[in-house]
């Protein structure tokens, strides 16, 4: 039998030394090595190398929304390699699981969004929107339309498009070139979104992007008009209207997409994370069926934007079997009915703890908020000890913002929600106790 510790310690050292970790502290990984190493997941449940099992409240990056484990879409992974693992989606080529998935999406996408074009994931999803943008008012003969504005606190990839559109300042801060013609505005406010609209000229500006509830920023959540004001700006302006739905789709909000909570379409969607509940890298756009006629009508050339993965058979196979199961198993439906579970089970804990200010919730995207009083944040000591007490979550503290913030997978039932506001409350007694 392999000793856990010498493994655990093993390769401990190997990632230190080797493994240069996406957003992530690097003092901290020098001095400590990874707080776990996974090995298993199973539901709700991730389990390390020594064999600590915690509840994933982040569906690790709020992406597992049909939780950890599900064999089939290792069947459905499978059948397809052992098929046609690879073949190409240029110029003429296609596949079959492409292709059906492509029709789903048109199936249960809102409105009129019929027509998807296939990334890896979500930064590739937002920059691949800002580019079609940009092309589509190329081919309206308006090719001084190239400004994308976007919100503050946003948050939407890490590509050089995607980050220069991100909000939250640090992120963009880490490179000191970014990409021309990206704006932003004032988040959660139409009418600032008309101010710099005005501002900075309609006749300049190709879109505005936002993210139906903001995730990385903090779990921020629009009032109900917000999105149709934004609608009908986007319309008097001549302006197109990207929503970034990669946390937001398939389920997380207890609707099937974010913008359904608001009755609004938008021009263009994007979409990656919970499309395949992270069981295989894919993201896409998706574009209105007017935006593709456009394309269609107006376009001579070849249409030069395409990754060597768009449209990956594997990966597409597997999204299809990802939606089947979300729509089997009422996912949806049971992120909307355990959101409110979790939202009364974050007033229990406001009630019960005075670290504890504003909580919010929209389906299974959560936010505690905690009163640290302009001092140190506590909200990274808070997830440390949940972690330590069998609870994974995040602290948001951009801005200012003292936050912690939770997405469980949509399988959580009842008593799992119990078990994480349990761990949480302790958590936060503990760090209270301490001060
Ligand atoms: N948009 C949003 C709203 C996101 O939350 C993320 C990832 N957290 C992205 C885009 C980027 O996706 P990816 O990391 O798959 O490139």
């Amino acid at each position: 039998m392999r000793n856990v510790t010498n493994v655990n310690q093993e390769l401990s050292e190997l990632d230190k030394k080797h493994f240069l970790h996406p957003t992530s502290p690097i003092k901290q990984q020098q001095e400590h090595g990874p707080a776990f190493i996974f090995t298993k997941g199973d539901g709700v449940y991730l389990e390390d190398v020594n064999g600590n099992r915690v509840i994933d409240g982040m569906s690790s990056l709020w992406n597992v929304n049909i939780g950890h484990g599900r064999k089939e879409l290792g069947q459905a992974a499978m059948e397809q390699m052992n098929e046609l693992a690879f073949s190409s989606c240029f110029a003429t080529f296609s596949n079959e699981p492409a292709i059906r998935l492509a029709a789903k999406l048109a199936e249960i996408t809102p409105g009129d969004l019929s027509t998807t074009f296939f990334t890896s994931g979500g930064s590739e999803s937002n920059d691949t929107a800002y580019k079609l943008a940009r092309h589509y008012w190329i081919l309206k003969g308006m090719p001084q339309k190239k400004k994308i504005i976007s919100c503050e606190k946003s948050y939407h990839g890490v590509a050089m498009g995607a980050t220069s559109a991100t909000g939250l300042k640090p992120f963009r801060d880490f490179t000191n070139s970014l990409a021309p013609d990206f704006y932003y505005t004032e988040h959660l406010s139409a009418q600032a979104l008309r101010e710099t609209i005005e501002a900075e000229g309609p006749e300049t500006i190709a879109a505005f992007i936002a993210e139906p509830v903001q995730g990385a920023g903090g779990v921020h959540i629009v009032s109900e008009d917000y999105f149709k004001e934004v609608r009908e700006l986007c319309n008097h302006y001549n302006i197109l209207l990207i929503t970034d739905e990669v946390i937001t789709g398939f389920g997380r909000t207890g609707k099937a997409f974010g913008m359904e909570h608001y009755g609004v379409t938008p021009d263009m969607m994007c979409l990656a994370k919970g499309i395949t509940s992270g069981y295989a890298q894919l993201g896409g756009v998706v574009l209105s069926e007017s935006i593709h006629k456009d394309f269609m009508e107006r376009s001579n050339g070849t249409l030069l934007h395409g990754y060597t993965y768009s449209g990956h058979p594997m990966a597409c196979a597997v999204a299809l079997r990802n939606i089947e199961i979300i729509e089997n198993e009422n996912l949806v439906e049971n992120a909307r009915n355990m959101g409110e579970e979790m939202l009364k089970g974050f007033q229990w804990i406001q009630g019960e703890r005075d670290l504890v200010g504003e909580v919010r919730g929209l389906g299974l995207m959560g936010a505690v908020e905690i009163l640290s009083q302009g001092k140190e944040p506590l909200a990274p000591a808070i997830v440390n000890e949940a972690a330590s007490r069998g609870l994974i979550c995040r602290s948001v503290v951009f801005d200012n913002q003292d936050t912690l913030v939770f997405a469980p997978p949509l399988t959580i039932n009842k008593q799992e929600v119990e078990q994480m506001i349990e761990i949480l409350h302790d958590a936060i007694h503990a760090i209270e106790h301490n001060l």
